[in-house]
């Protein structure tokens, strides 16, 4: 057994099942003082553990954990004035708090990329549980960018398999196919 690797705190332990009855919680930044909160309201989806190199991690975790959710869903309850976009030009717009670097969404202005419409948060921001948990691993080779020596990735691609977070190099399957459909129908609609 692996269980000395340690990917994510919220896996790390073994992953806790959906609550069916779930419908939404807050989001809070780690600032002690003024915490910026965000209220979520629904279920995510697609949540995942991220390996690549962008996306917020708590300090010492190999992954960062990721879902989504319908912007519509997504409403800043408590002090917007600390939010910031890191990076206007990425895709993924990432909010942050200036005060603790915690990413509290991340939002795609693009109207013709594939998942416009939808936010990705980090449901261990919330102090609730019941979130849908993480159901595979993403970018898990690009962990080596962030430093990982490359001779741990086959310790820590059998940790996740043991977990069931099938572990990718890009998206799953799912999100892959779900973005392929989008260039394809967007191309019908150029050739229509
Ligand atoms: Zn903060
Ligand atoms: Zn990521």
């Amino acid at each position: 057994m692996n269980d000395t690797v340690k990917l994510h705190p919220s896996v790390d332990n073994g992953i806790t099942p959906a609550d069916p009855a779930f419908d939404g919680a807050t989001l809070l930044c780690h600032c002690e003082e003024n915490p910026v909160v965000v209220a979520i309201h629904e279920q995510c989806q697609h949540n995942h553990l991220c390996g690549c190199t962008k996306c917020w991690k708590p300090a010492g975790a190999l992954f960062s954990q990721v879902a989504v959710v319908p912007r519509a869903s997504v409403h800043v309850i408590a002090h917007p004035e600390k939010l910031e976009i890191l990076d206007r030009k990425a895709v993924i717009r990432r909010h942050a708090c200036t005060g603790c670097g915690v990413h509290l969404f991340g939002r795609i202005e693009q109207k013709d990329h594939p998942f416009h419409g939808l936010d990705f948060i980090h449901p261990e921001l919330s102090h609730h549980g019941g979130w849908a948990p993480p159901t595979f691993a993403a970018f898990v080779s690009s962990i080596i960018e962030a430093g990982v020596d490359p001779g741990r990735m086959p310790v820590i691609r059998e940790r996740l398999r043991q977990l069931g977070l099938e572990p990718y190099d890009c998206l799953s399957p799912t999100l892959m196919d779900a973005i392929a459909t989008h260039v394809a129908k967007a191309r019908g609609e150029q050739a229509a």
